[in-house]
């Protein structure tokens, strides 16, 4: 299995990752993928980026060196927002992909599994979310599976299989296993699934190893995946809603600009 787009990548702008979108962006293109999505760490995060670095993504090249950028967020769910996100609406509107996903002191440490589960459903029924991070992350935040895959299903909201959930050095280590289970439940079901490497680092754009063998052993083929090329990301991307922004920041070649 070769997958051509990477929806899960962060930059400097999370605070605890360590490459600038254009090197996201040329060590995809170096890499031959197609597509990557920059999802940086919504503010709840410490040092997370504020909510106008999101809105003036518009100033970053909408294609650079021949590979699709989307611009997007990996916000989080958060209990002290109007939206149940920590950016609002205007903000989401605008991007051109929006994941959420759980993290560490965002408020949801040590809560239950009910709670969790009734937070992200309603963050799943938001019209702007597309992706949920790391689902399988059973011992910090556990989740309702089965609820949780009929929401994505009834909402076409992808659920990630995330690559770095299966490393030993992740704060998630030993979730792998929850990953999968969701990950299969979700093709069962119908809902959307997506491959993401979660790089924190250029040269680990598009590097999935560890979430691909598990998905070849749980008989995913490429057609089963939102992110085998930009093609399928761009058609389920803009099925789902217009994305005023997809091309407000141009074509780009790094070389020409320097
Ligand atoms: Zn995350
Ligand atoms: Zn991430």
């Amino acid at each position: 299995m070769r997958l051509l787009a990477d929806l899960h990548t962060h930059t400097l702008a999370s605070g605890h990752a360590y490459s600038t979108l254009t090197e996201n962006a040329r060590a995809a293109a170096a890499g031959g993928l197609e597509l990557i999505a920059i999802t940086d760490h919504g503010p709840a995060v410490p040092q997370g980026a504020h909510p106008w670095y999101f809105w003036n993504l518009k100033a970053a090249p909408s294609v650079l060196d021949g590979v699709r950028v989307l611009k997007g967020c990996e916000a989080n769910i958060s209990p002290d927002s109007e939206n149940g996100i920590d950016l609002p609406d205007v903000v989401l509107e605008v991007l051109d992909f929006v994941a959420v996903g759980f993290h560490p002191t965002t408020g949801f440490d040590k809560q239950d599994r009910k709670h969790n589960t009734e937070s992200l459903l309603r963050v799943m029924g938001n019209p702007f979310v597309d992706m949920i991070t790391h689902p399988g992350n059973e011992h910090e935040f556990p989740l309702d599976l089965d609820r949780v895959v009929q929401a994505a299903v009834d909402n076409r909201v992808i659920l990630e299989l995330n690559d770095h959930s299966f490393a030993p050095t992740s704060a998630r280590a030993g979730s792998g296993y929850r990953e999968r289970e969701f990950a299969a439940a979700a093709r069962d079901a119908g809902a959307p699934v997506a491959i993401g490497s979660d790089a924190h680092y250029a040269l680990h754009v598009g590097r999935f190893d560890a979430a691909v063998a598990a998905a070849e052993e749980l008989g995913f083929a490429e057609a089963d995946l939102v992110n085998r090329d930009a093609a399928s990301v761009l058609a389920f991307l803009t099925s789902k809603r217009e994305r005023i922004r997809l091309d407000a920041g141009g074509v780009w070649s790094w070389p020409e600009v320097m």
